[in-house]
């Protein structure tokens, strides 16, 4: 999946939109103002703060073994096909409206169709929030590669969060938000940037981004938080540098108010290249949560894109770590956005 994992002082991202929150476009109204003012205060309130959400790990764990059911599900293939409309059942499930967004690419082995899934929850304002996944997995001629944690935990929850979030539907959040779960995230060559000039990757994300860009519907996303490799039982997820520090901080200083400071520790990683890139290139605020020590012994990837990536490697606990902290962190960030 990633070319690289570097220690943060060794790696700067040249596109990174930097360490401030985004400014208004316009200015608020003085009514605006004060309900800004209001969510930033309810918002900073720590000790109100809940521990824990209805997201629900076992659920999040069947949609990940449901998509490991599958089998391999590299973009174009049946497997993938039947993962998408597993998707879908279930968002419809939940009463979310989705949309496929199909399209062609041309990848090392010829044109593939790619088809990624969105779905929507209404919020007060048209401007959106986006969570995502990537659901297709890594083809491997030499062995089954079935993606439990690569491909599979983050659909898994990011279905859940989505549940979560739709079954709060009366009471409107201030922001839409757009589940999204990409395809072709995963390159075709063996390595991620070994062919078409280091664009056999990410297919899904870029096509969005710049789909988004082309009917200048780009501005209306505020912020994108993506999920990726992050239901490794031996949870690990330190600060993603490369991605927007406010939604780091919100995000980490969220889980560690939870207790979660082991699972989401301070140390700075940064890793070169994931689905939040093609949208923080374009200018929206993003931010990857992975655990890029997915292995047998701890700082060790060695499950990683191998055949050891399976369900006994995952778990419902770290599901819902993720998951809690994703949706206890919204209302921070929703504040920051003015
Ligand atoms: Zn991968």
């Amino acid at each position: 999946m990633r070319l690289i994992l570097l220690i943060a002082a060794a790696f700067t991202f040249a596109c990174s939109d930097g360490s401030n929150p985004p400014k208004p476009a316009i200015e608020a109204t003085p009514a605006q103002k004060v309900e800004l003012d209001q969510s930033s205060k309810a918002d900073t309130s720590k000790k109100t703060m809940a521990k824990t959400t209805a997201f629900d790990g076992e659920r999040a764990f069947n949609n990940v073994k449901t998509q490991v059911e599958f089998g391999p599900r590299p973009a174009g293939s049946a497997a993938n096909e039947k993962a998408r409309e597993h998707i879908v059942r279930e968002l419809n499930s939940y009463g979310l409206k989705t949309t496929l967004e199909e399209f062609t690419g041309n990848t090392p082995r010829g044109k593939v169709k790619f088809k990624n899934v969105v779905a929507e929850l209404p919020g007060e304002s048209p401007n959106v929030i986006i969570i995502a996944s990537h659901f297709d997995t890594k083809p491997f001629k030499e062995f089954t590669f079935v993606g439990a944690n690569d491909g599979g935990s983050s659909t898994g929850a990011l279905l859940e969060i989505a549940r979560v979030l739709a079954s709060e539907k009366e009471q409107k959040r201030k922001f839409t938000y757009w589940f999204v779960f990409f395809d072709g995230e995963e390159a075709f060559c063996h390595e991620w940037s070994e062919c078409l000039d280091g664009k056999d990757n990410t297919y899904g994300s870029r096509y969005m981004a710049n789909r988004l860009k082309k009917e200048k519907q780009l501005s209306r996303v505020k912020a994108m938080i993506l999920l990726d490799m992050m239901g490794d039982k031996d949870l690990t997820i330190p600060r993603e540098e490369g991605s927007s520090q406010w939604l780091v901080e919100a995000i980490w200083g969220t889980a560690q108010q939870l207790g979660h400071a082991k699972e989401f520790p301070s140390r700075p990683s940064s890793v070169g290249d994931d689905d939040h890139m093609p949208f923080l290139r374009a200018g929206v605020p993003a931010v990857d949560i992975i655990d890029f020590e997915y292995g047998s012994a701890p700082g060790e990837n060695d499950y990683w894109h191998t055949k050891e990536d399976t369900l006994d490697k995952i778990s419902p606990r770290s599901l819902k770590i993720v998951g809690d902290v994703v949706l206890l962190s919204l209302p921070r960030i929703e504040a920051q956005i003015r």
